[in-house]
């Protein structure tokens, strides 16, 4: 076979994260069960949404940011956002990137079913998610770019929402598959399928190194776990200030502190000792940029909502 030379993923023994189990998410679950993945765990933030799987697959409820930590993306084969929302695509996107993960991204533009494959464990020089951001430079068939202008998602039909939601969905798995047996190579590629003319496109979307996301990022990122406890004994303070000037990136926006980065004495003078709100942070060591872990690993397999009600308390 042509593809022998890549390390080929029998279907039934993937694991693969489906984040949302909405339209795009439910019908990407049918296709993979169809298909006979080994592992299909849902996380979910609509209990009402998720109640349908429970019976079949491991379902995580509450926001994926909570739920599926960098240890925990790990250990997938695959990660999936389905959630049709930009935000949450670039939050997937920025674990998957630190945590080195193979990230699927499935959304829906108007009549457009839109799949981008961003196979990070597969190869350490892979696009990202937002090295792929300028929409403009996009070759689609003139119609598809017709209807995108004329056809906003506003306008487009329930009866089209649903199918083009299904087509972005079946599309996802079919290239899951695809990666999975290695006929992909391991190229980032976006695909994106017109769901009422039939017609599409794919690229190959190269890495852009000035990517406000991965630019700076030589990969795999080495992860450190690491406690979430900001404090400078007086004693080290005083002996090595230089490291309370050591600059970190947060995973999350803290309010009153800057988004870029932030250094150490800001952290200790803001939050006492306590833990921050943020998941990860990003920091320059020996001029490789490395990854603090603060999502403390769970001992056995506790469930992961207990954890996630755990860091909703205040003074946690
Ligand atoms: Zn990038």
């Amino acid at each position: 076979m042509a593809a022998a030379q890549n390390r080929r993923l029998p279907l039934a023994g993937l694991a693969i994260a489906v984040v949302g189990a909405g339209r795009i998410g439910s019908e990407l679950i049918r296709n993979l069960g169809l298909m006979g993945i080994g592992r299909i765990d849902v996380f979910e933030r609509e209990p009402h949404v998720a109640d349908p799987l429970r019976s079949r697959y491991a379902v995580h409820e509450g926001d994926f940011w909570d739920t599926l930590t960098l240890t925990g993306l790990q250990g997938y084969d695959f990660a999936v956002c389905t959630v049709d929302c930009p935000t949450a695509r670039q939050r997937m996107n920025q674990k998957c990137v630190v945590a080195n993960a193979n990230l699927v991204q499935a959304w829906t533009e108007g009549t457009l079913a839109i799949v981008g494959a961003y196979p990070f464990a597969a190869q350490p020089d892979s696009a990202c998610f937002e090295c792929d951001s300028s929409r403009a430079s996009i070759p689609m068939p003139i119609a598809a770019l017709k209807l995108a202008v004329e056809e906003t998602p506003a306008t487009a039909g329930p009866a089209t929402r649903i199918a083009t939601a299904s087509v972005a969905g079946a599309l996802a798995a079919a290239l899951i598959a695809r990666i999975a047996a290695g006929a992909h190579g391991s190229v980032a590629r976006r695909a994106t399928l017109d769901a009422t003319l039939g017609e599409g496109a794919s690229l190959e979307i190269p890495r852009d190194p000035r990517c406000r996301c991965c630019g700076s990022l030589q990969r795999p990122v080495p992860i450190v776990q690491t406690r979430n406890r900001w404090e400078a004994a007086a004693s080290v303070a005083h002996t090595c200030p230089e490291m309370l000037n050591q600059r970190l990136q947060l995973s999350d926006e803290i309010e009153g502190l800057p988004v870029d980065s932030c250094c150490v004495r800001e952290l200790t003078a803001r939050f006492h000792g306590g833990p921050i709100p943020a998941k990860f942070a990003l920091t320059e060591v020996g001029g490789r940029i490395i990854c603090l872990d603060f999502e403390e690993r769970e001992s056995g397999s506790a469930p992961a909502a207990s954890r996630v009600a755990a860091s909703h308390q205040p003074g946690h």
